[in-house]
């Protein structure tokens, strides 16, 4: 079957879940009401800039799938982030906390904006903004942002702030805050952190070890720089990272540890002493692990073919199209999915959240443990899935998370059982 190269982000996370359907015996009035999300918000958000002009934005929270939980994801500002993106990560994360079985169901926000060029100041009023146009869907029982691209533990601590103006304390209305706000320890390391756990279990799968391992990463903001921290410190060689203004490589590995303090100095990867250029796209790199930890769609039709790397390590959300997975599968790639790889943020954030509810803070081994448990027993899921209806981890994890989320619907009458579609 050939794979339109054209699906939009949600027709593409739906291909997939559609896969998954296909294992499950779904019948189509349970795969409608599965993928539709249940609530989409979509508000206005104007800014005065410094300069005194107004801009107007659209920013968005789509509520997907509350069966298992309240609904739980990131919030990103990105010029991309569009209707049908946020509902394509919404629905991701029904699945994602599905797979790694956190009691939460799946959404995500974002606003069609490049924060490139704001200062400190016109970040936090749009941020103000957009929360207070989305605060009467979110809450701590209801809907809990945390980071994506581009928003960070200050912008939580924004929110959480305007949302406590309006409804009075909850600081389990945010992940991913800051320490001294009832964030967790570990959590801004967590995905990063997770994308590595989940690569230790397959390289151990396969026999091989991390010193033999080249690994390259697109993307060095939080979940990058993390797991290359943990991948340099686990012995798998880093040769090349890239950002948003350039890449660089070192065969013999980059000091990862020397490269965060000259981001947290320039801004950037680029210009790094001990490194050269890169003039070769990152992604075709021939490198052992390949990790996405950027931006969606990455991997697609004009660069599959030349992806050389055995492993695929899917930090960011989305990063290979439908096509190009299929390609990928095709030719024995071992591809850890998105929904499972980077896990790690949204387990921890669920960390911090209970700590936040129980007033009660947990020591940094103890979330560190708690992650290397809840994401052993969730790759274990998913490969013993994948080996029995002979599947692609992908579609595996798919598999794993649609039926958690449809039993959850079924047994609260959203759905009959016997007959798949909605209940009333
Ligand atoms: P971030 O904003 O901290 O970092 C993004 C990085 O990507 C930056 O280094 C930026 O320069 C780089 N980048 C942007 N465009 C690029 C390009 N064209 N080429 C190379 N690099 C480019 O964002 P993040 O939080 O690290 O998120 C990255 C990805 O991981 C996203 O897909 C996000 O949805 C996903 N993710 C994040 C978390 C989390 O906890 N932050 C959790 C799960 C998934």
């Amino acid at each position: 079957m050939t794979i339109s190269e054209d699906l939009t982000p949600f027709e593409a996370v739906n291909h997939f879940f559609d896969s998954a359907a296909d294992v499950l015996e779904l019948p189509d009035s349970t795969r409608r009401a599965l993928r539709t999300p249940q609530r989409e918000v979509r508000v206005e958000v104007s800014l005065q800039r410094d300069g005194g002009e107004l801009e107007t934005f659209v920013g968005y929270r789509v509520q997907h799938d509350n069966s298992r939980g309240p609904y739980k994801g990131g919030i990103r500002y990105h010029p991309s982030a569009d209707l049908d993106e946020v509902r394509a990560l919404a629905s991701l994360m029904t699945w994602k906390t599905a797979v790694a079985e956190l009691p939460y169901g799946g959404a995500k926000g974002g606003i069609g904006v490049d924060t490139g060029d704001f200062s400190t100041n016109e970040l936090e009023n749009l941020t103000r903004r957009y929360t207070r146009a989305i605060s009467d869907v979110i809450g701590p029982t209801r809907d809990i942002p945390a980071p994506d691209v581009a928003t960070d533990a200050q912008v939580m601590a924004w929110i959480l702030d305007e949302f406590e103006e309006l409804k009075g304390h909850a600081p389990a209305v945010v992940t991913g805050k800051p320490l001294a706000l009832g964030g967790s320890s570990g959590r801004e390391q967590a995905t990063g952190t997770g994308c590595v756990i989940c690569l230790d279990q397959l390289v151990n799968d396969l026999g091989r070890s991390p010193n033999d391992m080249t690994v390259a990463i697109q993307g060095f903001g939080n979940v990058g720089s993390w797991a290359a921290r943990r991948a340099a410190a686990t012995g798998y060689r880093v040769v090349a990272v890239s950002d948003v203004n350039g890449a660089i490589i070192d065969e013999d590995g980059l000091d990862i540890a020397a490269l965060v303090d000259h981001v947290d100095r320039t801004g950037s990867v680029v210009d790094f002493d001990a490194s050269s250029e890169l003039d070769d796209d990152l992604l075709t790199l021939d490198v052992d692990v390949l990790m996405p930890a950027a931006l969606g769609e990455v991997i697609n039709h004009t660069n599959v073919d030349r992806i050389q790397a055995d492993i695929i390590v899917e930090g960011a959300n989305h990063p290979t199209t439908p096509a190009a997975d299929a390609a990928l599968n095709e030719r024995g790639t071992h591809i850890i999915p998105d929904v499972l790889a980077n896990a790690g943020g949204v387990t921890v954030s669920y960390f911090e959240w209970v700590q936040n509810i129980q007033h009660f803070r947990w020591s940094d081994d103890r979330v560190m443990s708690e992650l290397e448990s809840v994401l052993t027993n969730a790759y274990r899921t998913v490969n013993d899935a994948a080996r029995k209806h002979d599947i692609s981890p992908r579609v595996a994890a798919f598999v794993v998370g649609v039926r958690r989320v449809t039993e959850a619907n079924q047994l609260r009458g959203r759905l009959h059982p016997d007959r798949g579609g909605h209940a009333g």
